[in-house]
């Protein structure tokens, strides 16, 4: 009880962490991880000063050690994933360094089996086979994949030869749980918030709006409104889509790893719901993000495009930690115009919605002082 009670206070916002194994073939392998508690506790030190002072203790909602199962992780994570049927927003994001298991986590290895997929497997497979199940409930579920690299939005599923659809933008009847924008009567309004952005499709998808009719779109819906949404209608769906979205993402670069390290990647899935009883609905988005490496760039080794990448990661993760920390906060104004990511993420953080960060750590006595950071990050929003 008194835990639900301080996750109101939060704003419910959680934040797991998962250490990562070592990797066989490692040389570095004594451990910064002095000792995991079960209610969430962990202790780090820097094996090569490994006096009593040096040790820091740390507190999450969650700590997984090198041996948890994708599966276990899952099933913390599945009651939020699941709320979306209900209506939640909900934003599940992956912080850390390059190397400390993002991707590994959100996504699996590559080529991986059943058991070793992430997060974006799983839940959009468990949406899908839920909403599936529910007898009064109709549902639809679409997806989106973008990246963001250097404060640009790319979306994933440009090059897909199926014909770009907007099945969410519609109309929508109110639901108090989803931070919405109403149109109509606030149609300036709704302009005037996604000013500044170059998302002049927005305009096109809105057509049918009158002034006159009292319409409510789901801020989720609209985030990016320029990419392509999917819907998913059988499992099979979910790979495809998934395998598209790593092939444009890999095309991009020559190196597919470092590009995918300094961008962000975001997979949106919207659903959309309606009770074939009374013909209300539920109108709900999921973001899953794997970010970018949170390592520091030592601004002496870096010139050129290097550098830009480097002070767009920084910036946006600092972006990122400023609106959580000012939810956490309850503080009255929240930064989301600060960066690109934020913006995109926006109707998943705050008001009603669920955010989970999962904060990834390298064990390796090397990655001491990164993990270090990665951990004060966290904890300023835990
Ligand atoms: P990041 O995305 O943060 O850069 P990766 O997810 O690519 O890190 O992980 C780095 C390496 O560690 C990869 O080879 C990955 O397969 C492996 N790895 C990460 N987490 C785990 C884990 N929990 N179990 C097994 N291998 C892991
Ligand atoms: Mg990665």
């Amino acid at each position: 009880k008194l835990h639900n009670e301080i996750q109101e206070l939060k704003g419910n916002i959680r934040v797991y962490c998962r250490i990562r194994p070592f990797l066989p073939g490692q040389k570095d392998n004594q451990s910064t991880v002095d000792y995991i508690g079960d209610n969430g506790e962990l202790i780090v030190f820097n094996p090569s000063k490994p006096g009593k002072e040096s040790r820091r203790s740390f507190k999450y909602n969650k700590v997984y050690g090198p041996h948890a199962t994708q599966a276990e992780v899952y099933g913390d994570i599945q009651q939020l994933v699941r709320s979306v049927l209900d209506g939640y927003n909900v934003c599940i994001f992956a912080y850390g360094q390059t190397g400390s298991g993002k991707t590994y986590t959100m996504s699996g290895p590559d080529k991986g089996t059943e058991e070793e997929w992430g997060v974006n497997y799983r839940a959009l497979n468990d949406l899908f086979r839920i909403s599936q199940s529910r007898s009064t409930y109709k549902y639809e579920v679409g997806v989106q994949l973008v990246e963001i690299y250097n404060e640009q939005v790319r979306d994933l599923l440009a090059n897909d030869a199926a014909p770009k659809k907007y099945p969410f933008i519609r109309m929508v009847q109110f639901n108090p749980y989803t931070p919405s924008i109403v149109v109509g009567a606030e149609y300036l309004n709704f302009f005037t918030y996604f000013r500044g952005d170059k998302f002049g499709r927005l305009g096109n998808s809105s057509k049918g709006v009158t002034r006159s009719t009292q319409l409510v779109f789901s801020t989720a819906s609209l985030a990016v409104p320029d990419a392509n949404m999917r819907e998913v209608s059988e499992p099979a769906d979910v790979l495809r889509l998934m395998e598209i979205g790593f092939k444009n993402r890999a095309r991009s670069s020559t190196s597919m790893n470092e590009r995918s390290s300094r961008s962000h990647s975001v997979v949106t899935i919207h659903v959309h719901g309606t009770d074939l009883k009374n013909g209300g609905s539920v109108n709900a988005g999921l973001h899953l993000v794997d970010l970018a490496g949170s390592e520091r760039i030592d601004r002496a080794e870096v010139v050129g495009d290097r550098l830009k990448e480097a002070q767009h990661i920084n910036k946006s993760l600092a972006a990122l930690g400023d609106v959580i920390f000012a939810l956490a906060q309850k503080s009255p104004h929240v930064p989301f115009r600060n960066s690109k990511l934020t913006q995109v993420l926006q109707s998943s953080l705050g008001g009603q919605a669920k955010t989970l960060m999962l904060v990834q750590l390298n064990p390796e006595a090397s990655s001491y002082a990164e993990s270090l950071s990665t951990l004060k990050f966290a904890e300023r929003v835990s």
